[in-house]
């Protein structure tokens, strides 16, 4: 199977939470977001997982997940270094009430609304 068939580029959460390997909590600018590493089990590609939302706020759960360069050294990935390595990613997936949806693909370099 191509792993662009792979239906971890489907625009879909996955099991990044219950599967994946818990990384921290980033704390940049006080948010709290939830960070989750993933590997796919059929193409092995490697995700990077992001949740944060301000319970103050209606609609403002996302998340975030974007496929790894597999040059990376997975395991010094730290949940400061998020923000950088999903805004820099070439394909990320994003959902939840913020987007009023249950995924969109972004493709190339962009700014992610973490805050
Ligand atoms: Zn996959």
């Amino acid at each position: 199977m191509a792993m662009d068939d792979c239906e971890c580029m489907q625009p879909r959460q996955l099991a990044c939470e219950s599967q994946g390997e818990f990384i921290g909590v980033d704390m940049s600018n006080s948010r709290y977001g939830d960070v989750w590493r993933y590997q796919c089990p059929q193409c092995q590609q490697q995700w990077l997982f992001y949740r944060v939302e301000y319970p103050s706020f209606s609609q403002s759960g996302r998340w975030f997940r974007a496929l790894l360069d597999a040059s990376l050294a997975l395991d010094s990935i730290t949940p400061a270094d998020a923000e950088t390595l999903l805004n820099r990613a070439s394909y990320r997936i994003v959902g939840g009430s913020y987007y009023q949806s249950a995924g969109i693909v972004i493709r190339g370099e962009t700014t992610l609304p973490f805050d």
